[in-house]
């Protein structure tokens, strides 16, 4: 089966293989300390940031909560800004570690508007920090990070971007965009398999979390835990050493890669295009990410009949949305090695049959309703 969703995505050989290799005791081994912290400066040189980044053994969803967990205090309001289902889904990190969600929330077809920010900043204040989703992959939809995030910080609100699926497909320059906390994920397009979680750290997010009244309210996702490990050689657990192997090749790979970005956004466009041309409609009016592209499903088809067919007659893995999206929309992930010209144009071939045999099912069942 070829895996063409919006991950977890296709791995490479060599990132499966250092999975294998032999481990040593990541919390007693000094040499693992070095290991890590070379790993994390790659992330942070890789997402133009002097920030510290940290691994954290879990999957994505860790960094999103663990990011909560650390800033929110019981009271704190905090600006979640809402164009998408994972934008929506910060309310509730929020709301569980008792701070107070303001949802700005806006049309799921269009990117977050700037300008209607900055109008809004002009009369609610007292954020703590603001939540946004990078590409909100249930829609495809990509914000403009590096617009908004300098904006809120203008009016002291840090800012937390969830970029997991955003991250290596689409450009990410944290220092540029003022980013206080950036989660990142394994298994979208860095392509390495699920399981842990990647986050830069600015050094006001640490403040801000230094000057808590209150303890933060998880151990797991502390963020604050993972400030000394390499001083202290202390990890608050053990670190999954295998999963950091594989995701070291995965960087490997993406930094060695020089045309990374420039492929990712020829192949959404060549999606997007062929899409178009089958009579297709894009869920999203602006916004598009280099990393998926979601198209409505046609009035009368069924989002699980265009999936098992891609499966069942071309062996390739497409995927539905969920949420408020469920049903509605078909996704391609065109993103770390699925982000190839072959299994794309394979791909985008059987969908153009798959669209057809059912068109042509339809207008059947059309002219004998017997049948
Ligand atoms: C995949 C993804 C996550 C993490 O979800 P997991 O279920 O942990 O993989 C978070 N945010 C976005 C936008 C994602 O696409």
């Amino acid at each position: 089966m070829k895996i063409m969703t919006p991950g977890p995505t296709q791995v490479r050989e060599n990132v499966r293989m250092v999975r294998s290799l032999e481990t040593t005791n990541p919390d007693l081994d000094l040499a693992f300390y070095d290991y890590y912290k070379e790993t994390c400066e790659q992330i942070s040189r890789l997402m133009h940031t002097k920030n510290p980044s940290y691994i954290l053994g879990g999957e994505g969803i860790l960094g999103l909560e663990a990011a909560c967990a650390s800033l929110t205090e019981p009271g704190d309001r905090v600006l979640v800004l809402d164009n998408g289902v994972f934008g929506k889904g910060f309310a509730d990190f929020v709301r569980l570690y008792g701070g107070d969600p303001y949802l700005f929330s806006s049309d799921y077809h269009e990117e977050l508007d700037a300008d209607a920010i900055a109008l809004f900043l002009e009369q609610e204040h007292g954020f703590k920090y603001a939540t946004l989703v990078h590409c909100d992959t249930p829609s495809g939809m990509l914000n403009d990070i590096l617009r908004i995030c300098p904006l809120l910080k203008q009016y002291g609100i840090l800012t937390v971007v969830d970029s997991v699926a955003g991250a290596f497909g689409n450009e990410v320059k944290v220092d540029e965009s003022q980013i206080d906390i950036l989660c990142l994920g394994s298994q979208k397009a860095l392509s390495a398999p699920a399981g842990l979680t990647m986050l830069t750290v600015s050094p006001d997010a640490i403040r801000s979390m230094e000057a808590r009244k209150t303890p933060i309210a998880s151990f797991y996702a502390n963020i604050l835990s993972f400030n000394t490990y390499y001083e202290d050689k202390w990890f608050p657990y053990t670190m999954p050493i295998s999963d950091i192997y594989g995701l070291k090749a995965a960087l490997d790979n993406a930094e060695q890669d020089t045309d990374i970005l420039g492929r990712h956004q020829r192949l959404a466009e060549m999606t997007r295009n062929f899409v178009k041309d089958l009579g297709l409609e894009l869920y999203n009016h602006s916004g598009y990410s280099n990393t998926v592209t979601a198209f409505k499903v046609p009035e009368g088809m069924k989002a699980s009949a265009i999936l098992e067919r891609m499966r069942m007659v071309h062996g390739i893995m497409i995927a539905g949305s969920f949420d408020v999206l469920a049903g509605e929309l078909v996704r391609i992930g065109h993103m770390g090695e699925n982000a190839n010209e072959a299994d794309v144009q394979e791909t985008l071939l059987a969908l153009k049959e798959v669209i057809e045999t059912l068109s042509e099912n339809q207008a059947s069942r059309l002219h004998f309703p017997d049948k």
